[in-house]
């Protein structure tokens, strides 16, 4: 079996590259409204390309709308807890706001942890060269079956 390692829960938080865990994925930092989205083209260590294919991103949509959803009902939750859900009208929209950039970053960096190693296995494990000898060999078998 091939090893399929990738990096974990702390390299997410931190916002690191998803196959070696050392690499930045954004360049600008999470405190600048204006360069809070800047994600770089490639991993700066392992040089894995964070858009396998044009449009890759829109998917962090999903993950996004799910993220602030998520912190819709546990705000709610909460804050009906404390015996103070007449301000959720206000306390929950002003926190959204504020952790727009948090929300950001991790609905794209959801799309490399989750969607990038289920539907670019290849381009993310890279392609092992037992695997590729292994398919030669099964093919000259096979002609050799067929001869
Ligand atoms: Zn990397």
């Amino acid at each position: 079996m091939e090893s399929k390692k990738r990096a974990g829960v702390w390299s997410f938080l931190n916002s690191k590259c998803p196959r070696c865990g050392k690499g930045k994925v954004f360049s600008g930092s999470i405190f600048n409204y204006r360069t809070f989205a800047d994600t770089l083209l490639e991993c700066p260590k392992c040089k894995l390309s964070y858009e396998p294919e044009p449009g890759f991103f829109f998917g962090a949509m999903y993950w996004s709308y799910a993220l602030i959803v998520g912190t819709i009902i546990v705000g709610s939750i909460t804050l009906s807890l404390f015996d103070m859900f007449d301000y959720a009208i206000y306390a929950i929209p002003m926190f959204i706001i504020i952790m727009l950039p948090l929300a950001f970053r991790h609905s794209r960096l959801l799309m490399l942890y989750v969607v990038y190693p289920l539907m670019y296995t290849d381009k993310f494990f890279g392609k092992t060269e037992s695997k590729i000898e292994n398919n030669q060999k099964e093919s000259d078998e096979e002609i050799e079956e067929v001869l």
